[in-house]
């Protein structure tokens, strides 16, 4: 198999682009697609301070290494959830990561700021680790990139993730969530940082295929807790349909996008208001990270 770019050996077939690719050409087809995201969805600009989530995994990852390549103003933040060997590997890949590239990785440990990890905050709250992992995910990225002054908050979220939680929320036509399916997210309120993902236009296959052409050494296991969720799921369907199908899922994507421009979404964020607690931004009267300290500190 041949690159149909530049004729050398190619190392990933892209059916939904009915081509093949090399290593430089592959590194050149992804960066180009970070840059038009970053463009189209009016991202960043230069000079902005840029804080990308880094859980260890290859998206995020890969998201730090292009953004650094393009010289972008970076610094990396890592959440430790407490999730035994899997958290201490994604710790230890991440550090290695920003020591050989000499970036600024800031580390929140939940045991250390909360009092608990991710496994022992869900059994106080009785929700499921995925849901306490979400909720002091998203508030300590927020809190974090506002407190120390970032423009905005990536995440490593590609073309499959994407795909697959719109394909979720319309199943059940969540229209709620389906107003936050943009990838980009503005700061409509005071302390609400911007939100961007920067990598949707990528299929993880892509990602997956940058990541060990750039030897970027990644976790490759799975959060152990993801194991059987809907998301995963989702994803096995979609890959169905693009085997069969190439293109599939990033018509299903962009189509939404395409259709979602303009949409008036500004009723979304008169739900928001300030937690009476923390003072966050939050669509209840006390946020759910309250909500779950509080019971921390009631049981310690
Ligand atoms: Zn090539
Ligand atoms: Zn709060």
């Amino acid at each position: 198999m041949r690159c149909r770019r530049c004729g050398e050996k190619a190392v990933l077939k892209m059916p939904r682009h009915n081509t093949a690719v090399c290593g430089n050409c592959l590194n050149d087809y992804v960066i180009e697609q970070v840059k038009r995201a970053v463009k189209d969805q009016k991202m960043f600009e230069r000079g902005g301070r840029v804080l990308v989530a880094v859980s260890g995994g290859k998206d995020s990852l890969t998201l730090w290494d292009i953004l650094m390549r393009l010289e972008y103003e970076t610094a990396g933040l890592h959440i430790q959830q407490g999730i035994g060997d899997y958290s201490e590997q994604s710790y230890k890949k991440t550090v290695a990561f920003a020591e050989s590239r000499g970036a600024e990785l800031i580390v929140h440990s939940l045991r250390e700021e909360e009092g608990a990890g991710v496994l022992e905050l869900a059994k106080l709250t009785d929700r499921s680790p995925c849901s306490a992992c979400g909720v002091m995910k998203r508030y300590n990225f927020n809190r974090i990139a506002h407190d120390r002054h970032f423009d905005v908050l990536a995440t490593g979220h590609n073309l499959d993730d994407e795909a697959s939680r719109l394909l979720g929320n319309i199943l059940r036509w969540q229209e709620d969530y389906l107003a936050k399916q943009s990838p980009t997210l503005p700061a409509t309120r005071e302390k609400l940082v911007k939100k961007v993902k920067p990598l949707y236009r990528l299929a993880e296959r892509e990602i997956t295929a940058y990541a060990v052409v750039n030897k970027i050494d990644y976790v490759i296991e799975e959060c152990p807790m993801s194991v059987g969720s809907k998301m995963l799921v989702n994803k096995e369907v979609l890959n169905r349909l693009e085997a069969d199908a190439p293109g599939t899922k990033q018509a299903f994507y962009f189509g939404f996008l395409e259709r979602q421009k303009g949409a008036d979404l500004s009723h979304e964020d008169e739900k928001i208001q300030s937690c009476t607690r923390c003072g966050q931004p939050t669509t209840a009267r006390v946020c759910a990270y309250c909500r779950i300290l509080e019971k921390v500190k009631a049981a310690t």
